[in-house]
Protein backbone atom coordinates (compact mmCIF):
# COMPACT_ATOMS: atom_id res chain seq x y z
CA UNK A 1 0.00 0.00 0.00
CA UNK A 2 1.66 3.34 -0.98
CA UNK A 3 0.98 6.18 1.84
CA UNK A 4 1.26 9.41 1.27
CA UNK A 5 4.38 10.84 3.12
CA UNK A 6 3.68 12.15 6.33
CA UNK A 7 3.67 16.04 6.68
CA UNK A 8 6.28 16.24 9.08
CA UNK A 9 8.24 13.18 9.89
CA UNK A 10 9.92 11.89 12.97
CA UNK A 11 13.50 13.35 14.47
CA UNK A 12 16.40 11.92 12.45
CA UNK A 13 18.35 11.31 15.34
CA UNK A 14 17.52 10.73 18.88
CA UNK A 15 19.69 10.52 22.51
CA UNK A 16 18.55 8.63 25.45
CA UNK A 17 20.07 8.39 27.99
CA UNK A 18 21.97 4.89 27.21
CA UNK A 19 21.06 5.23 23.27
CA UNK A 20 21.68 6.59 20.42
CA UNK A 21 18.81 6.41 17.67
CA UNK A 22 19.53 7.47 13.89
CA UNK A 23 18.85 6.32 10.59
CA UNK A 24 20.09 3.21 9.05
CA UNK A 25 23.12 3.59 6.45
CA UNK A 26 25.00 1.11 4.35
CA UNK A 27 28.31 1.07 6.33
CA UNK A 28 26.65 -0.80 9.62
CA UNK A 29 26.20 -3.62 6.99
CA UNK A 30 29.38 -5.66 8.71
CA UNK A 31 28.05 -4.43 12.22
CA UNK A 32 24.37 -5.86 11.24
CA UNK A 33 25.35 -9.01 9.51
CA UNK A 34 27.77 -10.35 12.87
CA UNK A 35 25.14 -9.44 15.18
CA UNK A 36 22.73 -11.34 13.19
CA UNK A 37 24.25 -14.07 12.75
CA UNK A 38 25.81 -14.44 16.39
CA UNK A 39 21.64 -13.72 17.87
CA UNK A 40 20.00 -16.15 15.14
CA UNK A 41 18.01 -18.08 17.74
CA UNK A 42 17.05 -15.28 20.08
CA UNK A 43 16.00 -13.18 16.96
CA UNK A 44 14.35 -16.45 15.01
CA UNK A 45 11.60 -16.70 17.33
CA UNK A 46 9.56 -13.69 16.72
CA UNK A 47 11.48 -12.10 13.72
CA UNK A 48 10.93 -14.08 10.37
CA UNK A 49 13.46 -12.16 8.75
CA UNK A 50 16.23 -12.89 10.54
CA UNK A 51 17.91 -15.88 8.60
CA UNK A 52 21.48 -16.97 7.91
CA UNK A 53 20.68 -16.85 4.22
CA UNK A 54 19.72 -13.04 4.27
CA UNK A 55 22.47 -11.97 5.83
CA UNK A 56 25.24 -14.34 4.51
CA UNK A 57 26.33 -11.58 2.09
CA UNK A 58 27.75 -7.78 3.44
CA UNK A 59 26.73 -6.49 0.22
CA UNK A 60 22.87 -7.97 0.65
CA UNK A 61 23.07 -6.73 3.36
CA UNK A 62 24.16 -3.12 2.89
CA UNK A 63 22.16 -2.93 -0.27
CA UNK A 64 18.70 -3.29 2.38
CA UNK A 65 19.92 -1.22 4.44
CA UNK A 66 20.12 1.27 1.54
CA UNK A 67 16.32 0.76 0.96
CA UNK A 68 15.90 1.65 4.63
CA UNK A 69 18.29 4.74 3.98
CA UNK A 70 15.49 5.58 0.85
CA UNK A 71 12.80 5.42 2.86
CA UNK A 72 13.36 7.02 5.54
CA UNK A 73 14.56 10.01 3.45
CA UNK A 74 11.48 9.98 1.65
CA UNK A 75 9.20 9.56 4.32
CA UNK A 76 7.91 6.55 3.53
CA UNK A 77 8.97 4.19 6.62
CA UNK A 78 11.62 4.64 9.24
CA UNK A 79 13.93 2.40 10.25
CA UNK A 80 16.64 2.91 13.17
CA UNK A 81 19.60 2.03 14.17
CA UNK A 82 19.89 1.22 18.16
CA UNK A 83 23.35 2.03 18.81
CA UNK A 84 25.10 2.04 22.54
CA UNK A 85 25.77 5.62 23.44
CA UNK A 86 29.04 4.89 25.04
CA UNK A 87 30.87 2.33 22.85
CA UNK A 88 28.93 2.89 19.99
CA UNK A 89 28.03 -1.09 19.15
CA UNK A 90 25.25 -1.95 17.24
CA UNK A 91 22.60 -3.41 19.97
CA UNK A 92 19.62 -3.28 18.30
CA UNK A 93 16.88 -1.60 16.30
CA UNK A 94 13.51 0.32 16.42
CA UNK A 95 11.41 0.91 13.64
CA UNK A 96 7.91 3.30 12.54
CA UNK A 97 6.01 1.63 10.12
CA UNK A 98 2.72 2.79 8.25
CA UNK A 99 0.40 0.19 9.47
CA UNK A 100 -2.89 0.58 11.69
CA UNK A 101 -5.05 3.26 9.53
CA UNK A 102 -4.36 6.88 8.25
CA UNK A 103 -3.58 8.57 11.80
CA UNK A 104 -1.57 5.55 13.26
CA UNK A 105 2.41 4.24 13.44
CA UNK A 106 3.20 0.95 14.17
CA UNK A 107 6.63 0.67 16.22
CA UNK A 108 9.10 -2.23 15.64
CA UNK A 109 11.93 -3.57 17.66
CA UNK A 110 14.52 -5.94 18.33
CA UNK A 111 17.46 -6.17 20.52
CA UNK A 112 20.60 -8.31 20.73
CA UNK A 113 19.94 -11.29 23.41
CA UNK A 114 23.46 -9.75 25.50
CA UNK A 115 22.06 -6.34 25.72
CA UNK A 116 17.92 -7.23 26.19
CA UNK A 117 16.94 -7.55 29.99
CA UNK A 118 18.08 -3.98 30.92
CA UNK A 119 15.10 -1.50 29.96
CA UNK A 120 16.63 -0.34 26.61
CA UNK A 121 14.23 -1.10 24.27
CA UNK A 122 11.98 0.49 26.44
CA UNK A 123 13.96 3.66 26.64
CA UNK A 124 13.99 3.57 22.99
CA UNK A 125 10.88 3.01 22.58
CA UNK A 126 8.92 5.08 25.09
CA UNK A 127 11.44 8.03 23.28
CA UNK A 128 10.51 7.34 19.83
CA UNK A 129 6.80 7.47 20.87
CA UNK A 130 7.29 10.72 22.75
CA UNK A 131 9.04 12.53 19.63
CA UNK A 132 6.69 11.29 17.40
CA UNK A 133 3.39 13.13 19.21
CA UNK A 134 5.72 16.04 19.37
CA UNK A 135 6.84 16.15 15.61
CA UNK A 136 4.31 14.40 13.88
CA UNK A 137 0.39 14.36 13.02
CA UNK A 138 -0.48 10.70 14.37
CA UNK A 139 -3.15 10.22 16.55
CA UNK A 140 -2.01 7.01 18.16
CA UNK A 141 0.63 4.38 17.88
CA UNK A 142 0.71 0.89 17.86
CA UNK A 143 2.61 -2.29 18.79
CA UNK A 144 1.87 -5.89 17.84
CA UNK A 145 3.29 -8.68 19.37
CA UNK A 146 2.92 -12.65 19.50
CA UNK A 147 1.47 -12.88 23.38
CA UNK A 148 3.57 -15.50 24.12
CA UNK A 149 6.54 -12.83 23.44
CA UNK A 150 6.41 -11.72 26.87
CA UNK A 151 9.28 -9.44 26.64
CA UNK A 152 7.91 -7.55 23.87
CA UNK A 153 4.52 -7.55 25.73
CA UNK A 154 6.33 -6.39 28.73
CA UNK A 155 7.80 -3.35 26.71
CA UNK A 156 4.83 -2.14 25.35
CA UNK A 157 3.62 -1.97 28.79
CA UNK A 158 6.26 -0.40 30.34
CA UNK A 159 6.35 2.20 27.42
CA UNK A 160 2.83 3.25 28.78
CA UNK A 161 1.15 1.74 25.56
CA UNK A 162 -2.34 -0.09 26.82
CA UNK A 163 -3.85 -3.43 25.25
CA UNK A 164 -6.87 -2.85 23.05
CA UNK A 165 -7.53 -6.23 21.55
CA UNK A 166 -5.94 -9.89 20.52
CA UNK A 167 -6.73 -10.61 16.90
CA UNK A 168 -7.02 -14.33 16.31
CA UNK A 169 -6.38 -15.84 13.21
CA UNK A 170 -3.87 -12.48 11.94
CA UNK A 171 -1.89 -13.59 8.93
CA UNK A 172 -0.39 -10.29 8.65
CA UNK A 173 3.14 -11.31 9.99
CA UNK A 174 4.34 -14.19 8.59
CA UNK A 175 1.57 -15.57 6.25
CA UNK A 176 0.32 -18.46 9.27
CA UNK A 177 -2.58 -17.28 11.43
CA UNK A 178 -1.38 -16.52 14.67
CA UNK A 179 -2.84 -14.31 17.76
CA UNK A 180 -1.69 -10.80 17.32
CA UNK A 181 -1.89 -8.71 20.65
CA UNK A 182 -2.62 -4.98 19.64
CA UNK A 183 -0.89 -2.16 22.11
CA UNK A 184 -1.95 1.18 21.31
CA UNK A 185 -0.70 4.71 22.94
CA UNK A 186 -2.53 7.67 22.15
CA UNK A 187 -1.41 11.02 21.68
CA UNK A 188 -3.16 12.85 24.71
CA UNK A 189 -5.14 15.58 22.78
CA UNK A 190 -5.91 14.08 19.63
CA UNK A 191 -5.32 16.13 16.57
CA UNK A 192 -8.44 15.17 14.44
CA UNK A 193 -11.92 13.69 14.99
CA UNK A 194 -12.33 10.10 15.41
CA UNK A 195 -13.19 8.51 12.18
CA UNK A 196 -17.63 6.97 12.29
CA UNK A 197 -17.30 3.96 13.85
CA UNK A 198 -18.67 0.77 11.31
CA UNK A 199 -21.28 -0.56 13.37
CA UNK A 200 -24.64 0.51 13.99
CA UNK A 201 -25.76 -1.96 16.61
CA UNK A 202 -23.89 -3.37 19.41
CA UNK A 203 -25.01 -6.85 20.74
CA UNK A 204 -23.97 -7.76 24.31
CA UNK A 205 -24.21 -10.85 25.71
CA UNK A 206 -25.88 -11.11 29.33
CA UNK A 207 -25.02 -14.19 31.13
CA UNK A 208 -20.65 -13.80 32.15
CA UNK A 209 -20.65 -10.85 29.77
CA UNK A 210 -22.77 -8.52 31.62
CA UNK A 211 -23.72 -10.14 35.28
CA UNK A 212 -21.37 -12.88 36.78
CA UNK A 213 -23.68 -16.64 36.22
CA UNK A 214 -21.65 -19.53 35.81
CA UNK A 215 -19.71 -18.93 39.18
CA UNK A 216 -23.34 -19.38 40.68
CA UNK A 217 -23.88 -22.43 38.56
CA UNK A 218 -20.66 -23.72 39.56
CA UNK A 219 -21.46 -23.18 43.64
CA UNK A 220 -25.13 -25.07 43.12
CA UNK A 221 -23.09 -27.38 41.81
CA UNK A 222 -21.03 -28.19 44.52
CA UNK A 223 -23.79 -28.31 46.84
CA UNK A 224 -25.44 -30.66 44.60
CA UNK A 225 -22.45 -32.65 44.54
CA UNK A 226 -22.49 -32.56 49.06
CA UNK A 227 -26.18 -34.25 48.39
CA UNK A 228 -25.23 -37.22 46.48
CA UNK A 229 -21.64 -37.37 48.03
CA UNK A 230 -23.19 -40.82 50.29
CA UNK A 231 -24.20 -42.47 46.68
CA UNK A 232 -20.89 -41.48 44.15
CA UNK A 233 -17.85 -39.69 43.53
CA UNK A 234 -18.06 -36.15 42.36
CA UNK A 235 -16.76 -36.81 38.96
CA UNK A 236 -19.03 -39.20 38.43
CA UNK A 237 -22.13 -37.21 39.70
CA UNK A 238 -20.24 -34.05 37.37
CA UNK A 239 -20.54 -36.12 34.67
CA UNK A 240 -24.06 -37.60 34.78
CA UNK A 241 -25.30 -33.85 35.56
CA UNK A 242 -23.66 -32.73 32.19
CA UNK A 243 -24.80 -35.64 30.56
CA UNK A 244 -28.37 -35.22 31.77
CA UNK A 245 -28.47 -31.42 31.08
CA UNK A 246 -27.16 -31.84 27.65
CA UNK A 247 -29.44 -34.06 26.64
CA UNK A 248 -32.24 -32.29 28.36
CA UNK A 249 -31.35 -28.88 26.53
CA UNK A 250 -33.88 -29.78 23.49
CA UNK A 251 -37.02 -30.43 26.25
CA UNK A 252 -36.05 -27.50 28.72
CA UNK A 253 -34.05 -25.05 27.34
CA UNK A 254 -31.04 -23.11 28.58
CA UNK A 255 -31.09 -21.49 32.77
CA UNK A 256 -32.12 -22.49 35.85
CA UNK A 257 -35.37 -24.18 35.49
CA UNK A 258 -33.86 -26.63 33.12
CA UNK A 259 -30.38 -27.18 35.35
CA UNK A 260 -32.91 -27.83 38.55
CA UNK A 261 -34.95 -30.44 36.59
CA UNK A 262 -31.99 -32.37 35.11
CA UNK A 263 -30.25 -32.28 38.93
CA UNK A 264 -33.53 -34.20 39.96
CA UNK A 265 -33.19 -36.17 37.38
CA UNK A 266 -29.66 -36.98 37.90
CA UNK A 267 -30.22 -37.48 41.25
CA UNK A 268 -32.91 -39.76 40.61
CA UNK A 269 -30.52 -42.04 38.50
CA UNK A 270 -27.80 -42.07 40.65
CA UNK A 271 -29.40 -43.34 43.48
CA UNK A 272 -31.44 -45.89 41.50
CA UNK A 273 -34.61 -43.56 42.57
CA UNK A 274 -33.77 -44.23 46.38
CA UNK A 275 -33.35 -40.24 46.86
CA UNK A 276 -36.33 -38.91 49.10
CA UNK A 277 -38.93 -36.11 48.91
CA UNK A 278 -36.90 -34.23 51.65
CA UNK A 279 -33.92 -34.34 49.31
CA UNK A 280 -35.66 -33.59 46.15
CA UNK A 281 -36.63 -30.47 48.03
CA UNK A 282 -33.74 -29.40 48.79
CA UNK A 283 -32.45 -29.56 45.27
CA UNK A 284 -35.94 -27.28 44.41
CA UNK A 285 -34.62 -24.87 47.13
CA UNK A 286 -31.09 -24.73 45.08
CA UNK A 287 -33.05 -23.65 42.05
CA UNK A 288 -35.26 -21.46 43.51
CA UNK A 289 -32.20 -19.77 45.26
CA UNK A 290 -30.40 -19.10 42.04
CA UNK A 291 -33.56 -17.35 40.83
CA UNK A 292 -33.67 -15.06 43.43
CA UNK A 293 -29.54 -14.69 43.83
CA UNK A 294 -28.84 -10.87 43.65
CA UNK A 295 -27.74 -9.72 39.90
CA UNK A 296 -23.73 -9.03 40.36
CA UNK A 297 -22.49 -6.67 37.16
CA UNK A 298 -19.26 -7.57 36.08
CA UNK A 299 -16.72 -5.08 37.09
CA UNK A 300 -16.67 -1.82 34.88
CA UNK A 301 -20.09 -3.01 32.80
CA UNK A 302 -22.56 -0.02 34.56
CA UNK A 303 -20.11 2.57 33.20
CA UNK A 304 -19.81 1.20 29.66
CA UNK A 305 -22.93 0.09 29.24
CA UNK A 306 -23.85 4.04 29.69
CA UNK A 307 -21.31 5.33 27.55
CA UNK A 308 -21.97 2.39 24.65
CA UNK A 309 -25.74 3.67 24.30
CA UNK A 310 -24.67 7.48 24.12
CA UNK A 311 -22.81 5.97 20.75
CA UNK A 312 -24.64 3.22 19.41
CA UNK A 313 -28.32 1.12 19.35
CA UNK A 314 -27.58 -1.59 22.60
CA UNK A 315 -29.11 -4.84 21.86
CA UNK A 316 -29.28 -7.61 24.59
CA UNK A 317 -28.76 -10.97 23.02
CA UNK A 318 -29.41 -13.85 25.33
CA UNK A 319 -30.43 -17.86 25.98
CA UNK A 320 -32.01 -18.99 28.73
CA UNK A 321 -35.51 -18.70 30.49
CA UNK A 322 -37.58 -15.54 29.37
CA UNK A 323 -38.93 -15.29 32.83
CA UNK A 324 -35.64 -15.23 34.26
CA UNK A 325 -33.56 -12.87 32.34
CA UNK A 326 -36.20 -10.57 31.89
CA UNK A 327 -36.32 -10.47 35.71
CA UNK A 328 -32.36 -10.00 35.97
CA UNK A 329 -32.48 -7.43 33.34
CA UNK A 330 -34.88 -5.55 35.60
CA UNK A 331 -32.73 -5.80 38.30
CA UNK A 332 -29.46 -5.27 36.82
CA UNK A 333 -30.00 -1.65 36.33
CA UNK A 334 -28.57 -1.29 32.76
CA UNK A 335 -31.68 -2.13 31.62
CA UNK A 336 -33.18 0.92 30.10
CA UNK A 337 -30.15 1.41 28.38
CA UNK A 338 -30.71 -1.23 25.94
CA UNK A 339 -33.13 -0.65 22.69
CA UNK A 340 -33.91 -3.95 22.26
CA UNK A 341 -34.10 -7.30 24.17
CA UNK A 342 -33.49 -10.66 22.45
CA UNK A 343 -34.02 -13.87 24.18
CA UNK A 344 -33.35 -16.97 21.92
CA UNK A 345 -33.47 -19.95 22.46
CA UNK A 346 -30.64 -21.02 20.67
CA UNK A 347 -27.47 -18.72 19.38
CA UNK A 348 -27.14 -20.45 16.26
CA UNK A 349 -26.02 -18.52 12.65
CA UNK A 350 -30.07 -18.43 11.46
CA UNK A 351 -30.82 -17.07 15.33
CA UNK A 352 -28.72 -14.23 14.42
CA UNK A 353 -29.29 -13.28 10.78
CA UNK A 354 -32.48 -13.25 12.03
CA UNK A 355 -31.69 -10.71 15.25
CA UNK A 356 -30.20 -8.58 12.58
CA UNK A 357 -33.19 -8.44 9.81
CA UNK A 358 -35.39 -7.95 12.84
CA UNK A 359 -33.13 -4.95 14.03
CA UNK A 360 -32.92 -3.69 10.53
CA UNK A 361 -28.97 -3.80 10.50
CA UNK A 362 -26.46 -4.75 7.49
CA UNK A 363 -24.38 -8.05 9.09
CA UNK A 364 -21.77 -5.93 8.66
CA UNK A 365 -23.12 -3.25 10.53
CA UNK A 366 -23.24 -5.66 13.71
CA UNK A 367 -20.63 -6.72 16.17
CA UNK A 368 -21.59 -9.07 19.09
CA UNK A 369 -19.82 -9.24 22.47
CA UNK A 370 -19.54 -11.82 24.37
CA UNK A 371 -17.49 -14.29 26.66
CA UNK A 372 -18.28 -17.52 24.78
CA UNK A 373 -16.63 -18.28 21.90
CA UNK A 374 -19.13 -21.01 20.31
CA UNK A 375 -22.39 -18.72 21.68
CA UNK A 376 -20.95 -15.14 20.82
CA UNK A 377 -18.45 -15.16 18.75
CA UNK A 378 -18.32 -18.27 16.00
CA UNK A 379 -22.19 -18.17 14.84
CA UNK A 380 -22.19 -14.14 14.76
CA UNK A 381 -18.98 -14.34 11.71
CA UNK A 382 -21.15 -17.26 9.81
CA UNK A 383 -24.05 -14.90 9.81
CA UNK A 384 -21.58 -12.27 8.05
CA UNK A 385 -21.31 -9.96 11.42
CA UNK A 386 -18.67 -8.75 13.68
CA UNK A 387 -17.34 -10.49 16.69
CA UNK A 388 -15.42 -9.41 20.01
CA UNK A 389 -14.90 -12.26 22.83
CA UNK A 390 -14.16 -11.36 26.40
CA UNK A 391 -13.57 -14.31 28.59
CA UNK A 392 -14.50 -15.35 31.53
CA UNK A 393 -12.70 -16.81 34.40
CA UNK A 394 -14.96 -20.51 34.18
CA UNK A 395 -16.86 -21.80 31.38
CA UNK A 396 -19.40 -23.98 30.80
CA UNK A 397 -18.36 -27.08 29.20
CA UNK A 398 -21.22 -26.55 26.57
CA UNK A 399 -19.66 -23.97 25.45
CA UNK A 400 -15.79 -24.87 24.76
CA UNK A 401 -14.97 -25.05 21.49
CA UNK A 402 -11.40 -26.78 20.34
CA UNK A 403 -8.47 -24.98 17.95
CA UNK A 404 -9.95 -26.08 14.75
CA UNK A 405 -13.14 -24.54 14.85
CA UNK A 406 -11.17 -21.46 15.55
CA UNK A 407 -8.69 -21.72 12.76
CA UNK A 408 -8.90 -18.68 10.09
CA UNK A 409 -11.55 -16.81 11.93
CA UNK A 410 -11.28 -13.36 12.61
CA UNK A 411 -12.30 -11.69 15.70
CA UNK A 412 -11.30 -9.33 18.56
CA UNK A 413 -10.15 -10.54 22.44
CA UNK A 414 -10.61 -7.81 24.94
CA UNK A 415 -9.31 -8.17 28.95
CA UNK A 416 -12.48 -6.28 29.84
CA UNK A 417 -15.44 -4.83 28.75
CA UNK A 418 -13.89 -1.65 29.98
CA UNK A 419 -11.94 -1.65 26.53
CA UNK A 420 -14.45 -1.88 24.29
CA UNK A 421 -15.58 1.64 23.81
CA UNK A 422 -12.02 2.33 22.40
CA UNK A 423 -11.71 -0.70 20.31
CA UNK A 424 -15.19 0.00 18.55
CA UNK A 425 -13.48 3.93 17.46
CA UNK A 426 -11.20 2.18 15.97
CA UNK A 427 -12.74 -0.97 14.55
MG1 LIG B 1 -22.56 -15.65 28.30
Amino acid sequence: MAAEPLPNAPPPRLETRHLVLRPWTADDAPALRHVVLHNLGHLQAWMPWATPEAHERVVEVAERLRGFAADFAAGRDWSYVMLDRVDGALVGAVGLHRRGGPDALEIGYWIRADRSGRGLVTEAVTALADAVFETCDVARLEIRCDPRNERSAAVARRAGFRHVTTLHGDTRATGEPRDTMVWERQRETPRAAPAPCRFDVVALDADDTLWHNETLFTATQTRFRELLAPYHDIEHIDRRLYETETRNLRHFGYGVKGFTLSMIETAIELTEARIGGAEIRQILDLGREMLSAPVELLDGVAETVETLAESYRLVLVTKGDLFDQESKLARSRVGDRFSAVEIVSEKDARTYAAVMARQRVEPARFVMVGNSLRSDVLPVLEAGGAAVYIPYHVTWAHERVDDVALAGRVFAQLESIRDLPAWLAHA
